[in-house]
């Protein structure tokens, strides 16, 4: 049993970069190490079934294990996963990285670490110096939303005030981000050539809701 087996802290620990995630975290350790990620998460918590579902919740006995581990507390492991956010906006993580900042995102490594704010669908600004975030491998062009960026700052915090610290308007910012954002499909589903009139700023909502 986990509860039974005293973990043994790793005799070389790499330090977390800031914002980092969980489970980047662990592969750069797997990396180290020499072994898959998947491995490395399972010889921390045996029970496991994936990064990406480490990443989405741990329990209090995980984190305290993977502290011990690592040679951390137990905070610094939460605040790199997405445990803390209300379930109604965890559509809005992607499951890889869509965006970087270009200041904070720690370039030149091999794995690359990967921040909690590249998968977070509501940031358009960088948390840790606020430089607005760049699409991943997609050539930079002017936005034709610039005339509204000041508001979708205003959304950007409202969406994070409800996702990251449960602080809740009126509605649930996420929920009113769907209800603009996500595709209605109609039953029956409409032909192939008007799926177009399904699509907002371009996207498909499968893709919008990973
Ligand atoms: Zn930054």
């Amino acid at each position: 049993m986990i509860e039974n087996t005293p973990p043994r802290q790793l005799p070389v620990c790499l330090p977390p970069h800031s914002d980092e995630l969980l489970s980047s975290w662990i592969s750069r350790h797997a990396a180290f190490y020499a072994v898959p990620p998947l491995v490395m998460l399972r010889h921390c918590l045996p029970e496991a079934s994936a990064l990406r579902a480490a990443d989405l919740h741990l329990s209090s006995d995980q984190e305290i294990r993977l502290a011990n581990i690592f040679a951390t507390e137990p905070a610094v492991v939460r605040r790199m996963t997405f445990t803390n956010v209300a379930q109604s906006a965890r559509r809005l993580i992607a499951t890889r990285p869509t965006q970087h900042c270009t200041n904070c995102c720690p370039g030149g490594a091999e794995p690359a670490p990967v921040l909690r704010s590249q998968l977070l669908g509501w940031r358009i600004t960088c948390p840790l110096c606020g430089n607005r975030l760049r699409d991943v491998g997609v050539r930079e062009l002017p936005s034709p939303f610039q005339e509204y960026r000041s508001a979708a700052l205003r959304g950007e915090k409202l969406l994070d005030e409800g996702a990251e610290r449960g602080i809740r308007a009126w509605a649930s910012p996420s929920e009113i981000a769907r209800l603009l954002l996500m595709r209605r499909m109609t039953w029956p589903p409409p032909c192939e050539r008007d799926l177009w009139r399904f699509r907002v700023l371009g996207a498909h909502s499968d893709e919008a809701g990973q």
